[in-house]
């Protein structure tokens, strides 16, 4: 992972503004680095300022105190910030409100013209990138007729077509039933595993636990970070952040306050099945019992 980061957050703070004499504080002096490559995901109770902290990412909100940086530009710039966009692409949560044209193809299309994009570099965007979502089949068709999922990849390509370093996804998966967020979570590990930068914002624990690195934050604070298994070790203190840990995180707590043998620290399905086998069914085999 290289040193430098893509985005950094430097002692952010911010507040809604809901009129001349009334303001609503959410962030309050946030730092924090993006690095190329790696998948990021923010977590916290609801209202915690998980979605405000990754508007400022791309420029959409701008911070009252502090900087936000995106490859050495300000998000302050206004001039710059389609540059900015163009880096950091965002993808929200309701499927409906990212379309914004009436054939897929089309609403791929929409951000490169917006910029000017030739043609002949336009069609090839709009092939690349709904390739890489899986949506080359309905090129033209309306994208009302998809469903939530579909609607999400178009949005990703719509994202993808720009060549961001970067995808933001705010919830992106909230509103999907489960094949469509099995799709979208597909999409986002195989443009990880090609290079992508991710950061997620999201409640699902089994997808905070395919990240790198997790942020969890409170009151507009980030309160914990570290990879997924030091953060899901300290259940104690997401319990009391009302936040939930990965099924195989409880299950080995469970398991290891009988058995210490058992280790606590597992986060993925797959190593409950190996740490059973590993603790009862090969020690009973060897003893040929
Ligand atoms: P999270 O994503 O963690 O649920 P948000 O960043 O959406 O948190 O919200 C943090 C706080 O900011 C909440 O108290 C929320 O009510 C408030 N908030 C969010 N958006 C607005 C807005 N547009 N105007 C005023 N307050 C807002």
């Amino acid at each position: 992972m290289s040193t430098q980061p893509i985005i950094r957050v430097e002692n952010v703070s911010f507040a809604y503004q809901l009129n001349q004499d009334q303001q609503v504080p959410v962030l309050q002096n946030v730092s924090l680095e993006v690095f190329p490559g790696e998948y990021l995901a923010i977590i916290g109770h609801n209202g915690s300022g998980k979605s405000t902290l990754s508007k400022h990412l791309n420029g959409i909100l701008t911070p009252k105190e502090g900087d936000v940086i995106v490859n050495g530009i300000n998000t302050r710039e206004k001039e710059r910030i389609h540059e900015v966009r163009s880096r950091v692409g965002m993808v929200f949560q309701h499927p409906d409100n990212q379309i914004v044209a009436t054939i897929v193809e089309d609403d791929v299309a929409f951000g490169l013209e917006n910029i000017g994009t030739a043609e002949e570099e336009m069609k090839e965007r709009i092939d690349f990138a709904l390739e890489a979502v899986g949506m080359s089949a309905f090129r033209h068709r309306p994208p009302h007729h998809l469903s939530g999922g579909q609607k999400q990849r178009i949005a990703i390509a719509g994202i993808l077509a720009m060549k961001p370093q970067c995808l933001v996804l705010d919830e992106a998966t909230s509103m999907l039933d489960s094949y469509g967020r099995h799709d979208i979570l597909a999409v986002v590990r195989k443009l990880h595993s090609e290079g992508m930068t991710i950061v997620t914002v999201t409640h699902h624990m089994s997808e905070v636990a395919e990240a790198d690195r997790v942020v969890v934050m409170e009151g507009g604070k980030i309160v914990l970070q570290g990879t997924p298994r030091e953060v899901f070790s300290h259940q104690e203190r997401l319990q009391e952040l009302h936040l939930d840990v990965p099924d195989a995180s409880r299950v080995a707590a469970l398991v290891h306050a009988e058995y210490a043998a058992f280790s606590p620290a597992l986060i993925h399905n797959e190593e409950v099945v190996a740490e059973v086998n590993r603790v009862y069914v090969r020690p009973a085999e060897a003893s040929g019992s």
